[in-house]
């Protein structure tokens, strides 16, 4: 016995048309027409739009930082994830320095199971490199987690070096492994938040100055060669500097596989936000921080083109008090801004609505790309046959506007206050089952499963 969603249009990244979906049991059976058999429950949903579930790739739910920890935990972070019509998150696990990768990763494991009401993956970040690391990087990949992460900045706690990234980037390599890079020049910004500092400037605007656009292209355009030599594909999350793309750009019209993924943020705000001085600048550090105006809509250019890969959210949530924290020196400021729940709706109305984005660029940005770079396709990121029944139902016409109040990710403040959205999610199916309806979740048990990713080369 099968359910059919009848009449509406079905939206895939090559196309929308159209057609009925029948699912059966976790499963996506046929789509098509005509496909009822007897016993069919039949839902008419004319007049909207299916689309995939939002896999989001970059995600940071329970994070340690510091003296602190995020505001949402795998429970409240995949609820939100799901309200928003993301079915799929892929968080970043961490092995810190001295820690094996096993026991990095299984602490991820501990805070996620039981607890996700939305399906996920994990990659791996790596604080340092040595022979150990290497060692277990097969069996990591056989668990499942075949991408990886390092970083070129946070000098004191997150950053390696030149040779720890080629030498890690050739053991992935080999592995068939996708290496994650946030790539801003560590060094620089130490050095520069040492001179605004020193110079009186301590507040939230000091932030985007010690971490300019150069900072961040230096490290992709560096990165870039690194992975050439080691023979890794690379994948460069949250670019957020135009300048930065030019880099990628070059290199993939080399033939080398390099990736771009860009977050809401960096194409809807911009650096005026910590003009505001105090908590209402605080509320808004990140790395890389925003950028000044007009970048953005060259970065929508971009996205339009195919040349940035993927939207995810680096969601890595704090509340108004614990951003107080860096008030007086705003390196003490913890990083990051919350947006799972609201990237499908943002990129469907500020994208496809204002006409910067196709529909189909939409899908394959949130969903389909994310899915197929990491090992998810097309279990994941499609409306297929075979396929996972995650399906998200919009009605296209209706409008609401995004609120901290209502919202369900643990922040008490949204970055994206006030804004008006075309298109509202009606309801939310999870591996065939509905989860969601009109913006509630259905009963509070997680159901999420933990996600086995093939590896990116095979
Ligand atoms: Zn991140």
């Amino acid at each position: 016995m099968g359910t059919i969603l009848a009449g509406a249009a079905v939206c895939t990244g090559s196309g929308s048309f159209r057609a009925d979906l029948r699912l059966v049991g976790e499963r996506i059976d046929a789509v098509g027409f005509d496909l009822s058999r007897p016993g069919d429950k039949v839902i008419d949903v004319s007049g909207r739009l299916l689309l995939p579930g939002g896999v989001d790739v970059h995600t940071h739910f329970d994070l340690p930082l510091a003296a602190t920890s995020t505001a949402d935990d795998f429970a409240s972070g995949t609820a939100a994830a799901l309200l928003g019509g993301t079915t799929t998150i892929v968080d970043y696990a961490t092995a810190f320095r001295g820690q094996s990768a096993a026991q990095g990763l299984e602490a991820w494991h501990g805070r996620a199971r039981g607890r996700a009401f939305c399906d996920y993956g994990f990659h791996l970040a790596l604080t340092e490199w040595n022979e150990a690391l290497a060692a277990e990087l097969p069996g990591i990949v056989d668990g499942g987690v075949s991408s990886f992460k390092m970083y070129m900045a946070y000098k004191e706690s997150l950053q390696v070096g030149d040779g720890a990234l080629y030498a890690a980037a050739r053991r992935v390599g080999e592995l068939g492994g996708l290496l994650c890079v946030h790539c801003e020049n560590g060094d620089l910004i130490a050095e520069r938040a040492e001179e605004l500092i020193a110079s009186g400037v301590t507040g939230p605007e000091g932030h985007p100055l010690s971490r300019p656009p150069l900072v961040e292209t230096e490290a992709v355009g560096r990165m870039i060669a690194v992975a050439d030599l080691a023979r890794c594909p690379l994948y460069v999350v949250h670019v957020s500097a135009d300048g930065s793309m030019r880099e990628i750009v070059m290199a993939r019209r080399r033939g080398q596989a390099v990736f771009a993924e860009t977050c809401p943020q960096y194409l809807l705000l911009d650096e005026s936000r910590y003009g505001r001085g105090g908590l209402k600048g605080a509320a808004f550090v990140l790395s890389p921080p925003l950028r000044p105006a007009g970048n953005g809509e060259a970065l929508w250019g971009r996205l339009a083109r195919g040349e940035i890969d993927t939207v995810a959210t680096d969601h890595c949530s704090f509340t108004l008090a614990q951003k107080e924290a860096g008030l007086d020196d705003f390196r003490l400021i913890p990083g990051g801004l919350p947006g799972v729940e609201h990237r499908l709706a943002l990129l469907y109305s500020e994208g496809v609505v204002k006409g910067r984005l196709s529909l189909e660029r939409f899908v394959e940005s949130c969903c389909t790309a994310p899915a197929r770079l990491f090992g998810l396709y097309p279990r994941k990121g499609t409306l297929a046959p075979g396929s996972d029944g995650d399906i998200v139902v919009v009605d296209p016409e209706e409008e609401w506007t995004i609120s901290a109040e209502t919202q369900r990710q643990n922040s008490d403040y949204t970055p994206y206050e006030g804004v008006r959205v075309k298109g509202r999610i009606e309801s939310v199916y999870l591996r065939g089952r509905q989860v969601v309806r009109r913006g509630r979740l259905f009963g509070e048990t997680p159901r999420g499963l933990f996600l086995r990713r093939r590896p990116f080369a095979r």
